[in-house]
């Protein structure tokens, strides 16, 4: 699966600021839990209760002190929390003994007569819907001893909770920011580790691409947008190796070359001028050497016009200079005007050299002059690489749009690690082999050359010590 960089980014962006409004919502909900639990806000009934059950423990508690109003209060009113809460205590006469609101009337004993509300009963303010009004009987020892009228704020609240919320509550949201920030900082050097170590491994490779070593892979291989630049880095610095190296054994080609071609022309000038000389000092007195040396010293021409016949054709081919002249011809027509002159030969040299029947007449384009070049190359080399006794065969079909040949000998054929270079220019199989008996490596480069001018193709399949056959096709018109 292809992650993007943006989709990375987008991920991460998004888990980083979910993360932490999660986990400070959890943790928000698991304080207001907590403090619900701590203080029943939530259920009225609870709350009530708990704020009466408050007060009146705190009466009882401390009832001794009843007699000391501001111990009294402290003890009481201090205890409670909320706001708007008020105890009156009366005794059985209804004399006040305690009034929070009123210390005189405490002090003096005021009469009061504590709101006509059933024992417990919880009177709701219309007023105030957070408060309660409640009057119940001052029992102390099983003894009746008066009556208390507690209006209380239901929302016992303590500003300490109020502060201890707030707290957790500012704790929480520090949290979340911490986290928030931790997060942004662990995906942006997660990410970022992403971008920059390819960046890193692009920015090595093509410093040492500069100072010419080319065998830095980049190593980096994500499928993400780096990734595929890195593919395409790695591709780009394989093929300029392989240019380099092909550049390379061109150079060495052409060095080969220039010594191959120099030995070869050096050889037959060396033996011509040998002859000369003989013939020129009067050595060769006899009609019959005479005749000898001038053969010999033609046929080393030959050779030597061959040779460069080869070169020349082979470089303006090369160049584009020669320019096939494709005309429309008949295949038949074409092959046997081509092969008439090989019979005779062949037949000198004692090589059986057959055409096999029907020839396919079909209509090609084709350079008559250059595909004869193409036959001449190939039967020359089987000329060359037979020996005598030995046979050439050549068959012709039409095949997927193609006018094939296919021309067989039972030569010494070609060696396995041959093959693939055979049609390479300068490459001579078995080197001291050919150079006795071949070229400069060029002819059937030539062949290749011509072929491919006229939209074919030429191959070979050989088999060492048993022969070769040579397939070119020439596209049918
Ligand atoms: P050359 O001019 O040296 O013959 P070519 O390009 O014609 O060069 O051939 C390249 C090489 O292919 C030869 O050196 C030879 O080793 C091999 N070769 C070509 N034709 C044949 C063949 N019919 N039988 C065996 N080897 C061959």
């Amino acid at each position: 699966m292809r992650i993007g960089i943006r989709t990375k980014l987008l991920t991460t962006y998004i888990l980083a600021s979910v993360i932490p409004v999660v986990v400070t919502l959890a943790l928000l909900s698991a304080a207001s839990a907590y403090f619900n639990s701590k203080q029943g806000v939530d259920d009225p009934q609870l709350s009530e209760y708990g704020a009466i059950n408050l007060a009146v423990n705190l009466i009882y508690d401390n009832y001794e002190a009843i007699g000391n109003y501001d111990k009294f209060y402290e003890k009481t009113m201090t205890g409670l929390k909320g706001e708007n809460n008020r105890i009156i205590i009366v005794d059985r006469d209804n004399r006040v003994l305690f009034d929070s609101e009123d210390r005189e009337a405490s002090i003096s004993h005021r009469t009061y007569e504590p709101g006509n509300i059933r024992h417990y009963d919880v009177e709701f303010s219309m007023q105030n819907k957070n408060m309660i009004r409640f009057v119940m009987p001052l029992i102390v020892d099983d003894e009746f001893l008066g009556k208390m009228e507690l209006t209380l704020n239901k929302f016992q609240f303590s500003m300490d909770i109020v502060k201890d919320l707030l707290r957790v509550v500012i704790g929480i949201l520090v949290i979340g920011i911490i986290l928030l920030i931790f997060l942004i900082v662990l995906f942006t050097s997660l990410v970022s580790k992403g971008v920059i170590q390819p960046l890193r491994q692009l920015s090595e490779a093509a410093e040492s691409i500069a100072e010419g070593n080319l065998n830095a892979e980049i190593k980096y291989k994500n499928n993400d947008e780096l990734g595929r630049f890195c593919r395409v880095f790695d591709t780009m610095r394989v093929k300029l190796k392989e240019s380099l190296e092909k550049q390379a054994d061109y150079e060495n080609a052409r060095k080969e070359l220039v010594a191959s071609i120099s030995h070869d022309l050096r050889t037959p000038i060396t033996s011509i001028k040998g002859y000369v000389e003989a013939i020129q000092d009067g050595v060769v007195n006899d009609k019959g050497k005479h005749e000898k040396y001038l053969q010999i010293i033609k046929d080393k021409t030959d050779k030597l016009d061959r040779l460069i016949d080869d070169l020349f054709q082979f470089s303006q081919l090369e160049l584009g200079k020669l320019k096939m002249d494709l005309k429309k011809v008949n295949s038949r027509d074409l092959m046997e005007n081509i092969l008439e002159g090989y019979f005779f030969e062949f037949e000198n040299l004692n090589i059986s050299f057959s055409v096999e029947e029907p020839i396919p007449s079909v209509t090609i384009g084709a350079d008559e002059h250059f595909v004869s070049r193409v036959f001449d190359n190939i039967l020359q080399n089987s000329k060359r690489y037979i020996d005598t006794g030995g046979s050439v065969n050549i068959k012709s079909m039409v095949q997927n749009g193609y006018f094939l040949v296919a021309i067989s000998d039972n030569g010494r054929g070609i060696k396995s690690e041959d093959l693939p270079n055979i049609f390479n220019r300068f490459y001579r199989g078995e080197k001291s082999r050919s150079r006795l008996y071949g070229g400069a490596g060029l002819g059937l480069a030539i062949c290749k050359q011509i072929i491919e001018d006229h939209g074919g193709k030429i191959w070979v399949e050989s088999i060492y010590g048993k022969g070769s056959t040579f397939y070119f096709s020439i596209p049918v018109a």
